[in-house]
Formats: structure tokens, C-alpha cells, sequence
């Protein structure tokens, strides 16, 4: 499967009360980074826009709400297929704004589906409970929908990130306002198609194309009750504390530093594990692993992390960098790193993509040593496929790194010991532990979601603990007199 790049531009439209509609704001323009040539044009929404769409999806919610949970799900079982008859081309669309590998596109795209397969069983696993409590007394829970509820989505993951969210959220009878990335919005067109083509009816699904103003805007809609939102931690607490003063219902997913903690007796075998982490999406996902706490004599191990990020070459097994802004930016921070007195052991700047991309943003592996715990290599997020090495004596050492970054996304421990393995686990900060997994990603149903800067909010963004925050739990408490004499009723 090799990218196929359109021979012309896509003009990309919002979806409005069922209607595909060219924004009448700013307009836009999207860039591959596989190529640096534009391949998409749009239009933000104005703020006219934003208000009709939240009007439209107010009137679709009070017959959504009405279609009972079986029927709901009858059309995200359709909505399924249709994903999965479109799979590659989707994937295709993902890889050329977004510039991952295929292989990556596709696999984000698969994860996505399996979310929605979560949410084609709430019909079974949760269709509610209910008991006698006392004699006569009944006691049921009902779990009811918002309305109108909006998410904000981030350039890393077009397609997987928005389907944590949109079949759970619409299964469970919701109206959703989708925002997605300006950087990457192409991808929404497919996932709004399919949706329609599901039969979905009209207004329950909108699309609003644009950045900062828009978001903004959805979120002040006194029509919007909830607010879920991925992106930087900087973006997410402005969203976390606009939604929450609104009192509306905010769950802000945030940026990472996330660690692996390298004991010297793991096997320098799945060690490999440890350079996917950090090289996967070229290194763009807040589950990538870019400290590696190597405590002790860990050579072998890292020498197999090396031999590894050696063997991938950037445009055939590593994506592309989002922007050229965000590629000179690493570079300087490689050089940064340097100044601080890290030792280069793979240098990803040496690039050599295929000739058709020549003009896209790349850079390979690259793999610092000895880095200071302190200094912007070990600390800051850099998204790019950048490891950072901090030697430790000790695993207590290992961890007082780990507990004071900021964030609180993921943590690791690659070791054969299960005692010292429980050890860190119990220690990380993190939301999200790994034992011998590079990319800590719990399946559903368990749930997705970190703690500290890389969370604002309660609850987490999939799985059962998800249900919660896209709905609300209405608790009834009934008793009816039996009574015999009603001739009529014999
Ligand atoms: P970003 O914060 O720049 O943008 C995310 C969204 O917020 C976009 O839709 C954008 O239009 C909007 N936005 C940008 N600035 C805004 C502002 N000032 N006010 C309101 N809205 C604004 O993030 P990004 O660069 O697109 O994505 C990368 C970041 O997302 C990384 O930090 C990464 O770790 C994080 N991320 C986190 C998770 C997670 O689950 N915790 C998952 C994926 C990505």
C-alpha cells in the first residue's frame, strides 16, 4: 500500500443540521507533511454557523433521545461497516494530512473501531439495574443523555482520538458537536460521511471546521452541557477552566512525558519495544515513551534499542513530522540537548526519504545519552522520535524523575523481576503503567486516561469510565399499591 496523494486540493465543508456547508469564516489551508504541498482548502465556521449548528443539533437530540438504545445501536452497527468497508481509504486520508505511516493510520483507525464495538455492547452491559429494596419499594437507575455535548480533537490522531468519543457518546443518545484539529480536519469528512450513510439522522452530528475562535464559541453555547477535549495541557486547562466556569460538564485530556523505567535484567530481546515507543507516529502521541530511566548497567538492553532505531529510516518505516515549524523546533532542541551535555547516540537529522517526499518534514530516530534529569530533553514534550537516556543508580532514584514531571500520562518498567515490576508500578506517578509494553494503552473496556497536567478533569475519555461524564444517572424509587378490587382489571 503506497499513499495515494489526490491530483487536486480537497475543499473541506462544516456539517450543519445534516448539511455539508462551506464555512463563512477565515479560510484555511491544509499541508501534507509527507510532501509540504497544500492538499486542502476550508473555511472556519463563523460564529452565525456555530450558533445554527448548536440549534440544529438541540432540535435532532429531542428525537435521538427518544430512539430507544436498541435502534441507536442498530446504526452504529452500520456505522461499522461502513468504516470498515472504507478502511484503507480512510487511512490513506489520516497518513496524508496527518503524516503517519499507513501501517499507523490504519492501526489508529482499527483502535478507534474497537471503541465502537464497546459501545455496540452497552445495550447488554448496561441497560440498567433494578431491585425491591423494602417490601413494595422498587429501586431503578436510568442513564439519560446530556443534549447537545462537543469535543475538541488534537492533529495526532485524526481518526482514533474523535472515535474514543463519538460512539459512546451518540450510543448513549447524545447530539455531538465534533471540532477537529485545524491541521488535520480532512479526515472528518469520512467519519461524517459514514456516519450519515449509517443513517444517522440529520443534526445529530455536526462538524465545525477552525481553531481557537471556534472552539471558544462552542464551548460560551448555552446549548453545549458538556465539553471533552485532547490536545496540549496548556489548551486543556484554558478549555478545563472556560467549560467549568460555564458550569459545564469538562473532561480535558492533556500533554505527557512519559517514562520507562530500564532494569538490567530485562531481556535485551523485547527491548525493541522500547524503541517502537518512542519512534511509533514519529514520536507524535502522548504515549510515547521519550525518557528512558536506565538504572544501573542496562547496556545490552540499550544497545538492542539502538540496533533497532537504526533499522528505521524516516519516510518508509517512520512518518512524518506535522509541520516545518515543529521540525525545526526539535532540531533546536537537539542541539539544546547537546549544549546541556547529552551524547548523541543515533542522530535522526541525516535524512534520506523517497524521492516523492522530499519535500516533507522528517527526522529519523534519534537517541540522546546521558541527559540531565533537568534539562528541556528530560522535562519538556517534545513530540518528535526523540529518547532522551537519564542514567540512575537506583530504582528509587528512577522514580523521584518520574514523580516530579508535571504530567501524568504513562509509565513503564521493562525487567523479568515481578516483585521489582510491582515495585514501580505502585511508585508511578502515572495513570497509565506498562510491564514490559512500550505504549501502556489500555483496550476497552478499560478506560483511557492519565493524571496530573495530563488530565483536567474526572472520570476517562473511553471505556466504563467514560459513561458516566457522557451521561447522566437518574435514580427511581417507585411503590405501588396492589389493589383486588377493580372489577375490570379481572
Ligand atoms: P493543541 O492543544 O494545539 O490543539 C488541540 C485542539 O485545541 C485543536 O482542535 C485546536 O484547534 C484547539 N486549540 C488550539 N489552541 C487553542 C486555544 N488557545 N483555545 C482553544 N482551543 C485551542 O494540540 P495539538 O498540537 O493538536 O496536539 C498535540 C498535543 O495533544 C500533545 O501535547 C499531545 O500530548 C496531546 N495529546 C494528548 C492525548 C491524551 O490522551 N492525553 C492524546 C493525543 C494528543
Amino acid at each position: 500500500m503506497t499513499l495515494n496523494i489526490p491530483n487536486q486540493t480537497i475543499q473541506l465543508n462544516n456539517l450543519i443540521g445534516g448539511q455539508w456547508q462551506p464555512g463563512q469564516g477565515r479560510e484555511q489551508t491544509v499541508t501534507s507533511p509527507y510532501t509540504g504541498q497544500v492538499v486542502g482548502t476550508f473555511r472556519e465556521a463563523s460564529p452565525e454557523q456555530v450558533n445554527h449548528a448548536a440549534a440544529s443539533a438541540q432540535e435532532a437530540f429531542a428525537i435521538w433521545r427518544k430512539t430507544p438504545l436498541k435502534e441507536r445501536t442498530q446504526i452504529m452497527f452500520r456505522f461499522r461497516e461502513k468504516l470498515v468497508e472504507q478502511l484503507d481509504e480512510i487511512a490513506n486520508i489520516v497518513s496524508l494530512e496527518n503524516g503517519k505511516t499507513l501501517g499507523e493510520s490504519k492501526a489508529g483507525l482499527m483502535k478507534g473501531i474497537e471503541v465502537l464495538e464497546f459501545a455496540l455492547s452497552l445495550q447488554n452491559l448496561d441497560s440498567g439495574g433494578k431491585m425491591e429494596v423494602s417490601r413494595g419499594v422498587h429501586c431503578e437507575y436510568r442513564r439519560e443523555p446530556l443534549g447537545v455535548i462537543a469535543n475538541i480533537t488534537p492533529f495526532n490522531f485524526p481518526a482514533m482520538v474523535p472515535m474514543w468519543t463519538i460512539p459512546i457518546a451518540l450510543t448513549l443518545g447524545n447530539s455531538y458537536i465534533w471540532k477537529p484539529s485545524e491541521k488535520t480536519p480532512l479526515t472528518s469528512r469520512w467519519i461524517s460521511q459514514a456516519l450519515l450513510d449509517a443513517g444517522l439522522p440529520k443534526g445529530v452530528f455536526t462538524v465545525l471546521q477552525g481553531g481557537k475562535d471556534v472552539v471558544e464559541a462552542v464551548i460560551d453555547h448555552q446549548l453545549v452541557k458538556a465539553v471533552g477535549f485532547v490536545g496540549s495541557s496548556h489548551v486543556a486547562e484554558l478549555v478545563y477552566q472556560r467549560g467549568s466556569q460555564l458550569g459545564k460538564r469538562v473532561l480535558a485530556l492533556g500533554g505527557a512525558k512519559n517514562h520507562i523505567v530500564l532494569l538490567p535484567d530485562a531481556h535485551p530481546e523485547i527491548c525493541g519495544g522500547i524503541s517502537d515507543s518512542f519512534t511509533g507516529c514519529a514520536g507524535q502521541r502522548c504515549m510515547a515513551a521519550s525518557v528512558l530511566l536506565a538504572v544501573g548497567d542496562c547496556q545490552a538492553q540499550i544497545d538492542q534499542v539502538v540496533a533497532r532505531a537504526e533499522s528505521q529510516r524516516a519516510g518508509y518505516e517512520i512518518g512524518a513530522i506535522i509541520s516545518r515549524e515543529q521540525l525545526e523546533f526539535l532540531h533546536r532542541a537537539i542541539d539544546q540537548a547537546v549544549a546541556d551535555g547529552a551524547k548523541i547516540l543515533v542522530d535522526g537529522r541525516k535524512v534520506e526519504p523517497p524521492e516523492a517526499y522530499r519535500d516533507g518534514y522528517w527526522l529519523g530516530p534519534t537517541i540522546l545519552d546521558h541527559v540531565q534529569p533537568e534539562t528541556q530533553a528530560a522535562t519538556q514534550e517534545l513530540f518528535g522520535p526523540i529518547l532522551s537516556i537519564v542514567r540512575c543508580n537506583n530504582i528509587s532514584e528512577a522514580m523521584v524523575i518520574e514523580n516530579r514531571n508535571p504530567y501524568g500520562n504513562a509509565c513503564s518498567v521493562f525487567t523479568n523481576n515481578g516483585g521489582l515490576a510491582e515495585q514501580v508500578a505502585q511508585q508511578a506517578k502515572a495513570g497509565m503503567v506498562g510491564i514490559n509494553i512500550g505504549v501502556p494503552v489500555p483496550r476497552e473496556p478499560f478506560s483511557f486516561g492519565g493524571i496530573g497536567r495530563s488530565k483536567f478533569g474526572h472520570g476517562d475519555i473511553t471505556g466504563v469510565h467514560s459513561l458516566n461524564f457522557w451521561s447522566d444517572m437518574k435514580k427511581l424509587t417507585s411503590k405501588w399499591t396492589m389493589q383486588s378490587d377493580h372489577n375490570w382489571m379481572s
